[in-house]
């Protein structure tokens, strides 16, 4: 089997949050409008599909059409070592992240779905097959949110079956305090059964992230996502020490020399690789392979739960897949009647490769010019 060539498209939509009038554009915070889908057609007929994030899409478009095509063209599609390998010594063999990353986390994950169409075997089963379901929270707690709709928001969720909820701080005026309020409100609102994580999106200082945890240290949290600027290893390490909360990060960090950073470190409980980010399926296994070895969970951070259940269900230590609802509702558009939880569990479909089916109109009403 050989590929033939790669299809990607830009694509935006607007999504409705429970308790809030009217549409808002993207799928979550500010910068997040615009994702990138990818089509890996082969000679033998079968086609996979791929996704990635918003940073920089257009650039990521033009990288597999004109970088990525033209290098792994005529390339089998089970090679996944060959092909990055061939990849990172032509594209980036100085190792960054950001774009060639993101593109090869698309391209990646369109290899394995093809994979799994050819060996009728679930991307989950390709992985190890360890489950065939995944626990999942959701990510609710969005800024727009006052205190109460806050509150009021929790509870629907628990009412719809989730053990755990997740919301963002350090974007609400008020700083730490007003943040450590929000938490509370959650706490009082779902009582003590439920799991409630914080998301910070690297927005802290040292300093801020150790007054929030100290203010919060009684609301029984479950971890802290990526509390500080750049995902400072050493840092995070020194704020690990210094609270009970565990703390959990990765989900942005663009291959395995830079998720194990945080491992050396010991700055993470929970480590967060990505498949849209990280470098699709074949680096998110190096890198759970890697957490195994040193008794580290792996989590869903960064959504597209649709992509990253896989990864939760097939590997031995993967754990909750975030039902982000901004990137919920972007699988709903692009894909024909894609999984959803019951009663907080994520259960893997059953047809081969990501168990998806494209929406064609949905993804035609959603494309953009590039
Ligand atoms: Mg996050």
């Amino acid at each position: 089997m050989k590929i033939k060539d790669i299809r990607a498209s830009l694509h935006t939509t607007s999504i409705e949050i429970p308790l809030i009038e009217g549409k808002v554009a993207g799928y979550g915070r500010e910068e997040q409008k615009l994702f990138v889908f990818c089509e890996v057609e082969t000679d033998e007929g079968i086609v996979g599909c791929g996704l990635t994030g918003h940073f920089l899409a257009h650039s990521v478009v033009a990288a597999l059409e004109k970088h990525f095509l033209p290098v792994v063209k005529d390339m089998d599609p089970r090679d996944v070592e060959a092909i990055h390998q061939r990849v990172f010594k032509t594209l980036n063999p100085r190792a960054m992240t950001g774009t060639v990353s993101m593109a090869l986390s698309c391209l990646d994950i369109a290899l394995w779905d093809i994979q799994g169409k050819q060996a009728n075997r679930t991307v989950a089963q390709l992985l190890g097959g360890n489950k065939t379901r995944a626990p999942a929270y959701v990510t609710f707690g969005f800024p727009q949110y006052d205190r109460d709709q806050l509150a009021e928001a929790a509870r629907l969720h628990v009412e719809n079956g989730f053990r755990a909820l997740k919301t963002v701080v350090g974007v609400d005026k008020g700083g730490w305090r007003e943040d450590a309020a929000r938490v509370r409100a959650i706490r009082e609102a779902v009582g003590d059964g439920i799991d409630i994580m914080m998301d910070a999106n690297y927005l802290f200082s040292p300093v801020e992230a150790k007054l929030l945890c100290r203010a919060v240290e009684d609301c029984h949290i479950t971890w802290f996502e990526e509390p500080l600027y750049q995902n400072d290893a050493r840092a995070l390490a020194d704020l690990r020490r210094a609270t009970g909360i565990p703390l959990a990060a990765g989900q942005m960090e663009g291959h395995r020399w830079r998720l194990r950073e945080l491992v050396e470190h010991q700055a993470v409980d929970i480590l967060q690789p990505n498949c849209t980010y990280c470098g699709g399926y074949t680096e998110t296994r190096k890198v759970a392979h890697l957490a195994q070895i040193y008794n580290l969970p792996i989590a869903n951070g960064g959504g597209w739960p649709l992509f990253n259940m896989h990864s939760m269900a097939g590997l031995m230590n993967g754990w909750l897949v975030e039902w982000h609802l901004g990137m919920v509702s972007v699988g709903e558009t692009i894909f024909v009647d894609p999984p959803s939880p019951e009663n907080g569990t994520l259960s893997i479909p059953d047809a081969p490769g990501l168990g998806l089916t494209i929406d064609r109109d949905g993804l035609k009403t959603t494309r953009v010019a590039s």
